[in-house]
């Protein structure tokens, strides 16, 4: 690892200011950069530790809650209202990582957190152009498994690997963040971009913008929400599929619906023809078959990833039966 300066934060405009310097990043928990750092694939002149900052996870005026940047992930699995009325994001958290890991990780790393993608790991002896713009990608040819299949493009068919961003996808969160040109607020599913010819490029966020906290929209009527993950061991594996998804049912018909799909695509990825698709239909498995097979109509595999799209037909359709029989 090469040298860096280290300097903490004592205010989100203190780490915005402290983060002007060419080659200055934010510092969550670094249970993946630091270890990004030390396999050479990030690095940094100066570290703005920024988890003294915002842990609180606290009501909103109309309902909703709103969870501070650098709340542990544990934090907010834990919290009563979140698994109360957010079933689904407390499901998603504690099926990530470890739980050493999920104590220490932040929520605003958490959603920025890097792909997994091997290739992209391996910087002695792979190409991948979201490390190095222009070098080529081995995992098209390569061991691809895991990779993904919506949203991917002929430069990078990496994952992003959030178990809980997925989840917070479903539930619509809202991204809060702060920078040199003020305050923003921006929905979850528009932070993380498609790689196109520019997979090195991930997000929206301009240069110097912290994330400060995560908005989780009120929960109104009878949504039920659940998540479901896919994975080759029980535990500490990353999705090969992940379904999160809400489900409300009125006089019999879908009243409210999403679906959000995890290990499939670059971002978390919401599938939002099958929900078009669901509303006002009567909450049975032939629509579920129907929508999902909408969800996946756009998928392009690899020679390892071939599974994926009939793994999350399925997922997604064992989920929404699983929610529908629940309501009755
Ligand atoms: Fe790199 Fe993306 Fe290719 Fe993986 S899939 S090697 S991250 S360009």
């Amino acid at each position: 690892m090469t040298p860096f300066d280290y300097t903490r934060a004592s205010s989100e405009q203190d780490a915005v200011t402290r983060a002007r310097d060419a080659g200055a990043r934010y510092l969550g928990a670094g249970t993946n950069f630091v270890d990004l750092m030390r396999e050479g694939v990030e690095t940094a002149d100066k570290l703005v530790d920024v988890t003294g900052l915002s842990r609180r996870i606290e009501p909103t005026e109309d309902g909703g809650l709103l969870i501070g940047a650098a709340a542990s992930n544990t934090a907010v699995a834990e919290h009563a209202a979140i698994r109360s009325r957010y079933p689904a994001l407390a499901r998603a958290i504690l099926s990530g990582a470890s739980t050493q890991i999920r104590n220490m990780a932040t929520v605003g790393g958490n959603i920025l957190q890097r792909t997994r993608c091997t290739y992209f790991l391996d910087v002695e002896g792979a190409r991948c152009n979201k490390r190095q713009p222009g070098q080529g990608c081995d995992a098209l040819e390569g061991f691809n498994r895991g990779h993904g299949i919506l949203g991917v493009s002929s430069a990078c068919i990496a994952t992003h690997p959030s178990d809980m961003c997925v989840a917070l996808a479903a539930f619509d969160a809202v991204v809060h963040l702060v920078g040199e040109n003020g305050r923003r607020r921006l929905p979850l599913v528009d932070l993380h971009r498609l790689p196109g010819d520019r997979p090195h490029l991930e997000t929206v966020l301009q240069p110097g913008e912290l994330i400060t906290a995560v908005e989780l929209p009120s929960q109104t009527g009878n949504i039920r929400s659940a998540y479901r993950k896919v994975r080759d061991r029980a535990s500490y594996a990353f999705a090969l599929v992940s379904v999160a998804a809400l489900l409300e049912v009125a006089e019999g018909r879908i009243a409210n619906l999403r679906i959000a799909l995890g290990g499939v695509a670059p971002k978390p990825w919401r599938a939002r023809e099958a929900e078009a698709a669901l509303i006002g239909a009567v909450p049975e498995q032939s629509a579920f078959v129907a929508a999902a097979d909408l969800a996946l109509s756009e998928a392009r595999t690899r020679s390892g990833n071939a599974f994926k799209p009939e793994l999350a037909r399925r997922t997604i359709v064992a989920v929404l039966s699983d929610l529908a029989g629940a309501g009755r």
